[in-house]
């Protein structure tokens, strides 16, 4: 705790999961004979950069970038890169531990890593998103390759900026290979990864369901965000029956009680992806709807929540709003967005709670699926892929009920994702020797 202690983000990811397996080394010596868990909080390496680059005025502007490489002991280190101004060590290190169990539940062989930089990339030109990722590469490329490390994209770092990372590292080794995920499918993606995530988070919610006797139809479903993750689990959830209602930005959130159909969906799309616009025009275009600017949608009823925005951003005021107005199902689309003290209402309350390392796993998973095909050179079809990815899902989802059962029948989630992930990565680790 001492060495970490200016990196709160990292300590309460580790926190929460040093929670479930504390009490499980103590019943397996071995794991705590062979300092496993101290072994895996201490990425393998942790790469820092300066990325210096000329704006649109000509002006030499100064970013940091990153690569934690946590833990390769089951397959290379995967994770996304993140270009956020809220990036540092201790989001990246959080983060890239998060990723390392996360990959160990998709049943691939991925060990876990994360990166990116402080850069802000709203408001910059198309040739500054270029030149910025042109430098960032610059340094990056000695680190990665693909039996090395493997990135990919998260929070700023979408398809747009995975091309202009995947043109730099070609033109600096001469090789076309496959280094980066969320390729374009023409040229080494894989088709169903910019769904993979959403529609990973809405199957996950979908076997919790079953095990109880019910399904999607007809329910409320509350979510935040309206990026990557948000628009594709709202695509999944509206066609098999859920009835959207709110989705948001760092702005705000809007409410539209008749629901977010497929042209609305469409409607947020172009905004996001194409126009880069804000949230708050949905309701120029559906004066029904309402924007609550700078406010989160939890206060709004529901019997589902999938928060797919960011880190944190459902603490345990909101968590107690959401389970008093009826929500019996949280879904994890983001990475550690609800805070302890939501998971502490969540788990007193007794409801379907998933954790973002099992339930939005299925973007990485794809991933992994994409880096199968790059070495096969081969594309698999749609269905194909998401057959796999729904496979995975399921897959994962039996872990947790695996190692989460408790004696009155309930999944602990959070207990079943750990400790699956942890047996997994602490054998191959105490299967390599001390190194
Ligand atoms: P995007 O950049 O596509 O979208 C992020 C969304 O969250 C945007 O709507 C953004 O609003 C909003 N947001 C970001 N920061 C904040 C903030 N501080 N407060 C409120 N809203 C915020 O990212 P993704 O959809 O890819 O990622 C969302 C989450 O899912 C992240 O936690 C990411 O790590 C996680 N994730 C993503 C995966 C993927 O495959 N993409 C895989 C697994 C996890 P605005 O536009 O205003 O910034």
């Amino acid at each position: 705790k001492a060495r970490n202690s200016h990196e709160p983000e990292f300590l309460q990811a580790v926190q929460e999961v040093a929670e479930s397996i504390i009490p499980y080394i103590s019943e397996h010596k071995i794991y705590k004979e062979k300092n496993i868990l101290l072994r895996m909080v201490e990425p393998e390496r942790l790469i820092s950069f300066r990325v210096s680059w000329v704006n649109d005025a000509g002006e030499i502007i100064v970013n940091r970038g990153y690569r934690v490489q946590m833990n390769s002991a089951i397959g290379p280190y995967k994770g996304g890169l993140r270009f956020h101004p809220s990036v540092n060590a201790s989001i990246l290190k959080f983060l890239a531990f998060e990723q390392v169990f996360k990959n160990a539940l998709t049943t691939l062989p991925l060990g876990g890593g994360k990166g990116g930089s402080d850069f802000n990339p709203k408001g910059k030109s198309d040739g500054e998103i270029m030149r910025f990722c042109q430098a960032f590469m610059s340094e990056l490329y000695r680190h990665i390759g693909p039996n090395t490390d493997v990135p990919a994209g998260d929070i700023g770092v979408g398809g747009r900026e995975i091309g202009y990372l995947f043109g730099a590292y070609k033109k600096i080794k001469n090789e076309f290979t496959g280094v980066l995920t969320g390729k374009g499918a023409t040229w080494g993606g894989s088709l169903m990864r910019p769904e993979s995530t959403g529609y990973g988070v809405v199957y996950f919610a979908q076997n919790m369901l079953k095990l109880k006797g019910k399904d999607l139809q007809g329910k409320r479903m509350v979510m935040s965000g309206s990026g990557n993750v948000a628009q594709f689990a709202a695509e999944k959830a509206i066609e098999l029956g859920a009835k959207v209602l709110t989705m948001s930005d760092s702005g705000g959130y809007i409410l539209d009680e008749d629901g977010i159909n497929t042209e609305k969906l469409n409607f947020i799309m172009t905004l996001k992806n194409v126009k880069r616009g804000r949230i708050s025009a949905y309701v120029e275009q559906y004066p029904k709807a309402k924007y609550f600017e700078g406010e989160r949608p939890w206060s709004v009823p529901c019997d589902i929540a999938l928060p797919c925005a960011t880190q944190n951003e459902l603490n345990g005021d909101e968590a107690k709003q959401l389970v008093e107005q009826g929500c019996t199902c949280v879904v994890e689309g983001a990475n550690m967005p609800s805070t302890p003290e939501a998971i502490h209402v969540f788990q007193h309350a007794q409801i379907l709670f998933a954790p973002g390392k099992a339930s939005n796993a299925g973007g990485v998973a794809t991933s992994g699926l994409e880096m199968s095909q790059n070495s096969l050179r081969l594309s698999w079809t749609k269905e194909e892929v998401d057959a796999r990815l729904k496979e995975i899902m399921a897959a994962i989802h039996q872990s947790c009920v695996s190692y989460g059962e408790g004696e009155n029948g309930a999944i602990d989630y959070i207990k079943g994702a750990n400790i699956a992930a942890f047996v997994k990565i602490a054998d191959a680790m105490l299967a390599q020797g001390v190194v």
